[in-house]
């Protein structure tokens, strides 16, 4: 074992949301680690064709790394228009729910990203910034009252403070004593990508069904994503189709709004659980992403809200350096904890009320649901509302404001 390298600050986990935290502290002038676990997953590796929605703030996260070439831009497309349809047969459907991107500004909504491509740029942008990449898995790491102790199969690094990114199974979260409330849904997502036939007029359409929610999210030209939750079953199943057949389900319970649908790329099944890390921060340890919150893929919430997590660390421990006060002391790991579950835990709630509501068997249950969704619809007011907190939260990290 090598004597103990030391930094300001440790990132464990090179998914987006610790590149994003490494670049952004290594950008604001700290000595920055970045422990990587096996290889970083990027376009050439990551084997997965899953695109992500980002909203207006985290898009400005990405212009402010410059994690958005123009090749990115290419690969993705803009969402003007967000459909909700109340698919699950209940006894009084809502009718449909269009929320346009106009009614909040000039901007769209955000965009659909390809994540094995997005990958790419921002680990780009960790070593533009020069955080130092540790291509090493973390074994452990061990808080004391100054610093934390990492190890690695290798080396032991040292760090004022650590962002733990290693994702739903945490390293970090658990060495750090965090413990966390953990549920299982029974579904799984099965992800692809297709064409179609008629235009998606930038437009994500949510429909609402029985056994969860089934998503199509626009790609450039005539293609979309597809998200669709189902009993994993059934979902393991529908990932194993031949793409025409997969087509033809598609094509059916989409009920012809994108035309013919065809060539439908490789598709998996990705099971679904739910978890919420007891604090975000504790003895030096800030937890970002899916190492604090695993929530479904509906209303795309997952990784806008890691992003807030990742460039409000940056901030609170930059601010605290540059005042020369201690990055990883309880003021900065308490403001942290105490911030983000303020944002994490309500849109948790929401999100798995949504999913639990749609799997419920109980009537009442449903049209409960669907008047939740007509109401929303009825009074512009609230649906400005909802869009204005789905897209934009108060109180986001400076990076994330309109200028
Ligand atoms: C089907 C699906 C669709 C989604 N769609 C959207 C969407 O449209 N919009 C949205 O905002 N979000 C979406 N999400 C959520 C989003 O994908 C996740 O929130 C995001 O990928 C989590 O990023 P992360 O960086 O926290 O974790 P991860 O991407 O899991 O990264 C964790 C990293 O840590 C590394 N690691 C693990 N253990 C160690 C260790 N011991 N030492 C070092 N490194 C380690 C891993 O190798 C990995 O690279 C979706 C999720 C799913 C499943």
């Amino acid at each position: 074992m090598s004597m103990s390298k030391t930094f300001d600050a440790l990132v464990i986990g090179a998914g987006p949301a610790g590149l994003a935290a490494a670049s952004l502290l290594a950008g604001s002038g700290l000595k920055t680690g970045l422990v990587t676990g096996d290889a970083p997953k990027t376009a050439t590796n990551l084997g997965d064709s899953r695109t992500v929605a980002l909203m207006q703030p985290a898009m400005r996260l990405l212009v402010h790394l410059g994690a958005w070439s123009d090749e990115l831009l290419k690969q993705s497309a803009p969402l003007d228009h967000l459909k909700v349809v109340d698919d699950a047969d209940s006894a009084m459907p809502a009718n449909p729910i269009v929320f346009h991107a106009s009614d909040l500004s000039d901007e769209p909504f955000g965009w659909n990203i390809p994540l094995a491509n997005l990958q790419d740029d921002l680990l780009a942008t960790t070593r533009k910034a020069g955080v130092h990449i540790i291509s090493e898995r973390c074994l452990s790491l061990y808080p004391a009252s100054e610093s934390v102790r990492v190890l690695t199969p290798t080396e032991q690094l040292e760090a004022r403070v650590v962002v733990g990114a290693d994702g739903k199974s945490s390293i970090a979260r658990s060495s750090a004593g965090i413990q966390v409330s953990s549920w299982e849904y029974g579904q799984s997502a099965v992800v692809a990508s297709f064409k179609h036939s008629a235009a998606h007029y930038n437009t994500s359409i949510e429909y609402h069904k029985q056994a969860g929610p089934l998503t199509t999210v626009p790609l450039p030209g005539n293609r979309s994503s597809l998200v669709w939750m189902e009993r994993t079953e059934r979902a393991v199943q529908l990932a194993k189709l031949p793409g025409d057949e997969l087509a033809k389900v598609l094509q059916f319970e989409t009920h012809g709004d994108l035309g013919l649908i065809s060539h439908t790329g490789t598709a998996a099944a990705i099971p679904m659980t739910g978890l919420t890390a007891l604090e975000f921060g504790r003895a030096r340890v800030l937890l970002v992403g899916e190492a604090a919150h695993v929530v479904p893929p509906i209303g795309a919430q997952g990784l806008n809200m890691s992003l807030r997590d990742a460039a409000l660390a940056a901030q609170l421990i930059g601010d605290a350096a540059m005042w020369d006060e201690d990055p990883g002391g309880d003021k900065v790991v308490s403001a942290y904890d105490r911030k983000r579950r303020r944002d994490a835990l309500p849109r948790q709630g929401v999100i798995d009320f949504m999913n639990r509501s749609l799997l419920s068997q109980s009537g009442l249950v449903h049209t409960m649901r669907s008047a939740g969704l007509s109401v929303v619809s009825g009074i512009p007011p609230l649906k400005k509302f909802v869009m204005d907190t789905g897209v934009s939260p108060v109180d986001l990290p400076r990076l994330m404001r309109p200028a």
